[in-house]
């Protein structure tokens, strides 16, 4: 990888563009974007891994109707990235395994139990981040902070 000066709203929408598809024509998109956040210095198609991951989680989870929010703001040294969804929520007795390896509760072949795992290693050890979740019954929010480099 590589590092660079990266503009984290547009890896964002470079992957909700991806995701377009599955977003469509359920999925309301709410952003929040400080736009005057800076370019961050960071490994810029690992943190779009992390996005893609936690799109893709947000979208299973919402099953096709929902409301998809995400916020930027500046933090001091850091930026935070707050993905929230209107899914299904993460039960308590589970929250604690979600970023094991291998650790999945979707179907045999819907679901490899690596996302969170690869979205940890990313923001920790590769950008001495750090990720939070809140999570009820309807709705779950990861929270991602970045050193501005
Ligand atoms: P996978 O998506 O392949 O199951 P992940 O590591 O990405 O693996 O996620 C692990 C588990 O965490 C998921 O199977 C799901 O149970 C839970 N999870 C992750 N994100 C969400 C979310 N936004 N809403 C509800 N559950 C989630
Ligand atoms: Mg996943």
């Amino acid at each position: 990888g590589v590092r660079q000066l990266v503009d984290v709203h547009q890896g964002i929408e470079d992957t909700l563009h991806i995701f377009s598809h599955r977003l469509k024509p359920g999925i309301e998109i709410d952003r929040c974007y400080d736009r005057t956040l800076p370019q961050i210095e960071a490994y810029g198609s690992e943190l779009n891994q992390v996005w893609t991951h936690l799109v893709d989680n947000a979208i299973d989870a919402m099953a096709g109707k929902g409301r998809l929010k995400i916020t930027t703001v500046r933090d001091g040294n850091y930026i935070c990235v707050e993905i929230a969804d209107s899914g299904t929520g993460i039960p308590p007795e589970i929250q604690s395994r979600i970023f094991e390896s291998f650790f999945t509760t979707k179907p045999v072949g819907q679901g490899t139990g690596l996302g969170l795992d690869i979205v940890r290693r990313i923001v920790e050890n590769r950008h001495q981040g750090t990720i939070s979740i809140e999570s009820k019954p309807g709705s779950t929010r990861f929270a991602i902070r970045l050193p501005l480099g």
